[in-house]
């Protein structure tokens, strides 16, 4: 069950790159299957995978840099004064440090706003 949702924090951190690296490349309906079969609980691990493969991208973590904010893939004990913001549906294991200053992004999965983990 977590696979699955880390595949689909994976989905929702590289969304934005992925839809743009996507267009050019006549893959955007590719992406929104997987975005829909995301919200409906589905594994897109391997659809990820061979998406990003097909991109240019590594196939594993997260292939464009330029997503903003820091992924804390196991956030060790004892930092609980970074402001850590996660996605509210539980269904995306997306985790987001904030920085001063930046605003607070969407999970693009769930179109929800994150929210601050409570600690
Ligand atoms: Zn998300």
């Amino acid at each position: 069950m977590n696979d699955m949702r880390g595949h689909i924090a994976r989905l929702c951190e590289n969304l934005v790159h992925l839809r743009r690296y996507a267009k050019a490349e006549g893959l955007s309906s590719a992406v929104n299957g997987l975005v829909d079969d995301a919200r409906a609980g589905e594994d897109i691990g391997a659809r990820l995978t061979d998406l990003l493969r097909r991109l240019g991208g590594p196939e594993d973590s997260q292939p464009f840099r330029k997503v903003p904010g820091v992924i804390l893939p196991g956030l060790p004990a004892g930092h609980t004064a970074a402001e850590v913001y996660i996605c509210p549906s539980g269904l995306c294991l997306r985790s987001w440090l904030r920085r001063p200053g930046e605003p607070i992004p969407m999970c693009e999965i769930e179109r929800f706003r994150l929210r601050r983990e409570q600690g």
